[in-house]
C-alpha cells in the first residue's frame, strides 16, 4: 500500500489522502519497514541521499509574554530555564563561526518574544548583514516571533533567507495548548514572511496531547499554507510547564509520524528538531530516511548531540552532509572570527 501511494506521489497522479495518512500512524509492525521505504523513496526523489545540518542560536532567552504550555521561556511558568537579554552582533557572528564549524547548512537566530522590538530587530539585521559578509554561503534564518510586513521587509533586505514561525499543533488542538494567541495569528504570520520574500519554514511539536487526527490535520495544513521547511519536534518535558508530566511519544511512532509529514509533503525540507535524541535514541539513523536534515549542536534550552557524533551518524547510515561552506575537518581547526564594528 505504502509503495503504491509513493508510486503515486512521484508521478504527481495524486496526494496523500486523509485515510491513507491516518493508517500510516497506526500502521502494524510488519509494515513500519515498507511505510519508512516508500518515505525514503519521496524523500530521496527531492533531496537525494544529502543532509541539511542546521544550527540554533537562542539570541533572547526566556520571559517570553506567551503561554506556550510546553515552553520553559515562557514567563507564565516558574520553569527552570532562566533568562538572558538580546545578545549583541559579536555574539551571534561567533554562533555563525560554530555553525559554520559543525557544517552547517543553515544558522537559525531565535528569540523569545511576542515579536521583535525596532531595537532587537535592527540587532538581528545588522548581524545577518555582518554574518553574510563573513559567510557568504551560510543560509540564514530567523525566528522572531510576530511580523508586520515592515518587519519582514527589513529581515529579507538584511539578508534573512528563512522565517520559522511554527503552528506548533493542529487548529483543533491549540487552544489547548496556548491561550494568548491564536493558530490563526500564527498562519497570518507566515503568510507575512511569505509576501517580503522569505521561505517559510513552519512546523510543530508531537506530543502536545493531540490525536492522530490531529497530526494528520497538522500536516495536511503545512502542505495548504505552503511552506518551504518543517520542522518536526517531539515533546521532551520541561520541568515547571505545565506539560512537564506529559509521556514522550515512542522511537516508532515518531518515525511513523516523521513518514506522514514526508509523504503530505514531498517536497519540502522535513527536519527532525528538538527531543530527537531523547524520544529516538538509538533509532535516530532511521529519522534520515523520511527527513532530509536536523538540528545539531543542540536545542534552544536543551543540550543535543554533539555535532562530530551527528556527522559521525550521518555518515555511518551512508547519507551525505550538504553544505556550501568549506569542510573543516575539526572544529578545532575553525578560524577565530574576530568582533567588528
Ligand atoms: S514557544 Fe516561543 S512564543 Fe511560545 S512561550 Fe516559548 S518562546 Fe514564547
Amino acid at each position: 500500500m505504502y509503495s503504491a501511494i509513493a508510486s503515486r506521489i512521484l508521478l504527481g497522479s495524486g496526494q496523500l489522502g486523509h485515510q491513507e495518512a491516518l493508517s500510516i500512524l497506526q500502521s502494524s509492525e510488519e509494515e513500519f519497514l515498507p511505510l519508512l521505504d516508500a518515505a525514503y523513496r519521496v524523500r530521496k526523489h527531492f533531496h537525494g541521499n544529502r543532509v541539511h545540518i542546521h544550527v540554533l542560536e537562542n539570541a533572547k532567552q526566556g520571559a517570553c509574554p506567551e503561554d506556550c504550555k510546553f515552553c520553559s521561556q515562557s514567563k507564565h511558568f516558574e520553569s527552570p530555564g532562566g533568562e538572558a537579554p538580546h545578545k549583541e552582533v559579536t555574539e551571534l557572528l561567533d554562533g555563525a563561526a560554530r555553525a559554520v564549524s559543525a557544517q552547517a547548512k543553515r544558522y537559525c537566530m531565535v528569540t523569545a518574544t511576542h515579536g521583535p522590538n525596532a531595537r532587537d530587530l535592527k540587532t538581528i539585521c545588522d548581524a545577518a548583514k555582518k554574518i553574510k559578509e563573513t559567510y557568504p554561503g551560510l543560509q540564514l534564518c530567523a525566528s522572531l516571533g510576530f511580523l508586520t510586513d515592515e518587519k519582514a521587509s527589513k529581515l529579507k533586505s538584511a539578508g534573512i533567507d528563512r522565517f520559522n514561525h511554527n503552528i506548533e499543533t493542529s487548529e483543533n488542538n491549540f487552544p489547548n495548548v496556548v491561550t494568548t494567541h491564536t493558530y490563526q495569528d500564527r498562519v497570518a504570520t507566515i503568510n507575512t514572511a511569505k509576501r517580503a520574500g522569505l521561505e517559510t519554514c513552519a512546523g510543530g511539536i508531537i506530543g502536545l496531547g493531540e490525536s492522530d487526527q490531529d497530526l494528520v490535520d497538522m500536516a495536511f495544513a503545512l502542505r495548504e499554507i505552503g511552506v518551504d521547511s518543517i520542522p518536526v519536534n517531539f515533546l521532551n518535558p520541561r520541568p515547571g510547564t505545565p506539560f512537564s508530566q506529559r509521556e514522550k511519544v515512542t522511537p516508532r511512532y515518531a518515525i511513523r509520524a516523521l513518514c506522514l509529514f514526508r509523504l503530505a509533503n514531498p517536497s519540502a525540507d522535513i527536519r527532525v528538531a528538538g527531543g530527537r535524541e531523547v524520544v529516538l535514541k538509538s533509532m535516530q539513523s532511521l529519522a534520515l530516511y523520511p527527513a532530509n536534515s536536523l538540528f545539531s549542536s543542540g536545542y534552544l534550552t536543551t543540550g543535543g548531540a554533539e555535532p562530530d557524533s551527528d556527522r559521525q551518524m550521518i555518515k555511518d547510515a551512508g547519507f551525505v552532509i550538504e553544505t556550501d561552506l568549506p569542510v573543516l575537518a575539526s572544529s578545532k581547526k575553525l578560524p577565530v572570527v574576530q568582533a567588528r564594528g
